[in-house]
C-alpha cells in the first residue's frame, strides 16, 4: 500500500467535500493532527474509521486503499468483457464436445455395421461370426454410452416456460425422449414438462 498516495488522495477528496482537517476529524471523533498524519502518509486510518471516513469522502474502501478513484463504468466494462470472453470459450468447448459426439456416434455405428455385414456375408466359420457380431454390438453400445455422456456434459438445457438453464441428471438424459438435441424433461425450477432445447452457455 502506497501511504503517500493514499494520503494525497484523502486530501484531495476532503477538499472536494468542502471539509477542513479539523471538521473531518470532528465528524470522526479524532483530532486534526491525526487527519494531518494520514494526509502526509505518516499513518493509515484505523480500520474501524475506514467506513465512516469513506462515507464522508464519498469513496469506496477499495478506492481508499488504492488511493484513487475507480471509475465504476470502467470496472463494469472490463468485467463484462471478461465474462463475454469466458462465455465464448465455453461455447466453443461445448460445440467441440457435441461434434465429437456426432463423430463417435457415426464411427461406432459404421464399425458395428461393417462387422455385422462381414459376419453375415463374408465370414463362414460359425464362431468367427458370433465373435464379430458380439464385437459389433459391444462397439455400438460403447459408442452410445460415450455419446450420451458427451450430450450430458456439453452445454445446458433451457426450459421453454421459465427459461431456466440447467444441467440435467444423467438419468434424465438417458430416459428422456428427444428430437435432435431437444429432450422432453421436467424443469428443475418450475417443474413443467416440455421439450428443453440444448444451449451452449448459461
Ligand atoms: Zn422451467
Amino acid at each position: 500500500m502506497d501511504q503517500e498516495k493514499i494520503g494525497a488522495f484523502i486530501t484531495e477528496r476532503r477538499k472536494q467535500a468542502g471539509l477542513t482537517q479539523a471538521a473531518l476529524g470532528e465528524q470522526l471523533g479524532i483530532t486534526d493532527r491525526a487527519v494531518s498524519k494520514w494526509e502526509r502518509g505518516k499513518s493509515m486510518p484505523d480500520p474501524s474509521l475506514m467506513l465512516p471516513l469513506c462515507g464522508l469522502l464519498h469513496i469506496t474502501v477499495n478506492e481508499l486503499l488504492t488511493g484513487e478513484r475507480i471509475s465504476m463504468e470502467d470496472y463494469q466494462k472490463k468485467a463484462e468483457e471478461k465474462l463475454l470472453e469466458l462465455q465464448k470459450q465455453e461455447a466453443l468447448n461445448n460445440r467441440r464436445l457435441l461434434w465429437l459426439e456426432v463423430v463417435i456416434g457415426l464411427l461406432s455405428t459404421a464399425a458395428a455395421l461393417v462387422m455385422i455385414f462381414a459376419a453375415s456375408f463374408a465370414v463362414t466359420l460359425f464362431w468367427w461370426r458370433v465373435g464379430l457380431i458380439a464385437a459389433g454390438v459391444v462397439i455400438y453400445a460403447a459408442g452410445i454410452v460415450v455419446a450420451v455422456r458427451l450430450e450430458h456434459d456439453a452445454g445446458y438445457y433451457e426450459c421453454p416456460h421459465c427459461h431456466a438453464r440447467y444441467v440435467p441428471t444423467m438419468r434424465a438424459v438417458v430416459f428422456s425422449p428427444h428430437i435432435g438435441r431437444s429432450r422432453k424433461m421436467k424443469c428443475p425450477r418450475c417443474g413443467q414438462r416440455g421439450y428443453h432445447r440444448k444451449i451452449l452457455t448459461r
